[in-house]
């Protein structure tokens, strides 16, 4: 054992007898008083009463005595121990003169008795002692020692018999003692390792806390840190790709687009798992239509089955779950995702079931199957069973773990059956609830345009790109749109974007310079229709606050819309809460000209 658990255990032992050490102070000599009297009422001698006296001062020189308290070191434990055996020692060495002083052989019932309360004494002690072996040894000893010796030295028959009874009693009461000092050890020692093992297990569970929040920050700063530059090379990607609409140089514009709208919607994708980990995000529960998400389902991924040539089946229910409808999508979608995209001949179903208060949903698929082994690893963030390349085209492997965190979240157990070469079905199990008529348009809703906004709890991948509205038909759009954003370049790219679809544009880096525009004689006849600012400004400064300064100094009705490349849970709350609407950087083109084309009418009318 080692030292300090050692120390440990034996503190135990010491804190349980001394636990009863009032009690066994006591017996015992409560006991030998009793038996003084008896001997004396018996057999009236002098030195009755003082071997009575010494006995009782000795026992009341020890109730005074200092004792073991819970507050003595641990260190000094093995002191207390030995102070606590030597002192039940001199006990039994005291009251082993006993025998000798009251044991004749021709007073039979004062040998019983004597022999009685020297035998009960150790059916005592062995109840209490056991704890600490020396001790119990210590106690019964001298004490039936001297009693086997005395009535041994008696020499007749009966005294024989019981000196022979009296060590045959000695044995078994060493021999059980021993047992359950070595069981309670034993016990001890076990729950001193659980104890450690649980601390330790503690410990490595904060660290691992620690490490999922520092991977969460991490993720948070790197994702904002990507997003500024990509959030350029998007805007002058698309400034480009308008320029060079006509151009044969146009192919490759779009190729870059293509490819800068992949990374955003990689890091979308990374950012969903650093939220969930984070566990910021709160599900919404609704009753939730099936039969809407399905046409959701088949709308978004119709054009994907048809290109791979294979059948989307989406099965009509009327069943309705309780669920959150925007969380509920993002499992399902990823697995019809998965579905089309592990499936070369054949096709995928969606349906769903109800059976005893639940409803079962099943995404199957003909495709290339998952091996027994790997249908728990699929789960695992950015495991993937084909893809040791890591080809970013066969997808990033997070599919499935954030359909796994999901689950979690939501309380929808997941479960997956597999043959290799057969096809897969990945069903979720949701508690179902009766169809209610005025919830079908919101359950349906979110459903329809799934978009990055604020609001949303899990951003979604943006919309594949739609061919932008032509710069002739959007000239109608009339009044300025005023930018604030602290880097030139973005300022620059957002400008020429917009400029190319003949938006007029003016841009500040501050509120200073925002005032300046604001303030300028002409701006009533070519007023500010649209603030577009910048979440994070220089000094500190944040778009949300500004925007709402600059609308209210200058009773603005223009609308303000953020632009941000943030991603803390704390700081997108605050803008949540605010009401006003957000783009993601990096901001897709045709999502930008969507949104401003809600806020100016003429805009509005070229892109819908
Ligand atoms: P990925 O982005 O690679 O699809 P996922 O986390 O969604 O990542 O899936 C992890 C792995 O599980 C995939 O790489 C694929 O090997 C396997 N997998 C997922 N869904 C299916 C399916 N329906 N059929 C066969 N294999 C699948």
């Amino acid at each position: 054992m080692p030292g300090d658990l050692g120390l440990r255990v034996l503190r135990e032992h010491v804190a349980s007898v001394y636990a009863a050490y009032n009690a066994s102070i006591l017996v015992h000599f409560g006991l030998g008083a009793a038996l003084g009297i008896v001997m004396y009422v018996h057999r009236p001698r002098w030195w009755i009463l003082a071997w009575m006296a010494a006995h009782l001062s000795f026992g009341l020189v020890l109730f005074l005595m200092p004792r073991w308290h819970a507050d003595v070191p641990l260190q000094d434990t093995t002191r207390w121990a030995r102070r606590h055996s030597r002192t039940v020692t001199l006990v039994s060495m005291a009251t082993a003169t006993a025998p000798w002083l009251f044991i004749s052989a021709d007073d039979l019932p004062t040998t019983s008795v004597l022999t009685v309360v020297i035998i009960g004494s150790c059916a005592r002690a062995m109840q209490l002692l056991w704890p600490l072996k020396p001790a119990l040894y210590g106690y019964t000893l001298p004490m039936m020692a001297s009693l086997i010796a005395a009535l041994a030295w008696q020499g007749d028959a009966m005294h024989l018999f019981l000196a022979v009874f009296s060590l045959g009693y000695l044995l078994f009461t060493l021999r059980v003692g021993g047992q359950q000092h070595k069981l309670l050890t034993d016990s001890l020692v076990l729950r001193f390792e659980n104890e450690a093992l649980a601390a330790q297990l503690g410990v490595q569970i904060a660290a691992a806390e620690r490490a999922s929040a520092e991977k969460t920050r991490f993720l948070a700063t790197a994702s904002h840190d990507l997003r500024q530059p990509l959030h350029a090379i998007a805007l002058f990607g698309a400034a480009l790709e308008n320029e060079l609409r006509e151009h044969h140089g146009s192919r490759n514009a779009q190729r870059l687009m293509r490819a800068v709208n992949a990374l955003g919607n990689s890091l979308d994708t990374m950012l969903d798992v650093s939220r969930l980990d984070a566990g910021v995000i709160t599900p919404d529960i609704a009753p939730v239509s099936l039969d809407a998400m399905f046409r959701s389902l088949n709308h978004m991924f119709a054009a994907q089955a048809e290109q791979r040539a294979l059948q989307l089946r989406v099965r009509a229910s009327g069943l309705w779950v309780h669920s959150d409808p925007q969380l509920l999508y993002r499992m399902l979608s990823n697995l019809v995702d998965n579905a089309l995209k592990y499936t070369a001949q054949g096709g995928v179903s969606v349906r769903a079931r109800a059976r005893g208060g639940v409803v079962w949903i099943e995404v199957l698929d003909t495709g290339i199957g998952i091996a027994p082994e790997q249908q728990d690893r699929v789960f695992e963030e950015y495991y993937q069973v084909q893809n040791p390349g890591r080809d970013r085209a066969q997808g990033l492997g997070i599919g499935l773990s954030i359909v796994e965190r999901l689950s979690r979240l939501l309380d929808h157990p997941v479960q997956v059956t597999s043959r290799v070469g057969r096809g897969t079905r990945f069903r979720l199990q949701l508690p179902m609830v009766a169809a209610a008529p005025q919830h079908e348009q919101q359950a349906a809703a979110p459903m329809q345009q799934p978009q990055r906004t604020a609001a949303a709890p899990v951003t979604f991948t943006a919309p594949a790109a739609h061919p932008l509205p032509s710069v002739k038909a959007i000239q109608a759009a009339h009044g300025r749109v005023l930018l604030i954003d602290d880097e030139a370049e973005i300022r620059e790219a957002m400008a020429r974007l917009l400029q190319g679809h003949g938006i007029a544009v003016e841009t500040a880096a501050n509120e200073a310079e925002a005032i300046d525009a604001l303030g300028r004689p002409g701006t009533q006849a070519e007023p500010f229709v649209l603030l577009l600012c910048d979440y994070r400004l220089a000094n500190g400064d944040n778009g949300l606050d500004v925007g709402l300064r600059l609308q209210r100094r200058f009773g603005l009705d223009a609308p303000l819309v953020l632009v941000t490349g943030e991603t803390a849970p704390e700081r997108l709350q605050r803008v949540r809460a605010s009401g006003v609407p957000v783009l993601f950087k990096p901001v897709n083109a045709a999502t930008l000209l969507r949104m401003l084309g809600d806020f100016l009418p003429g805009l509005r009318h070229a892109i819908v």
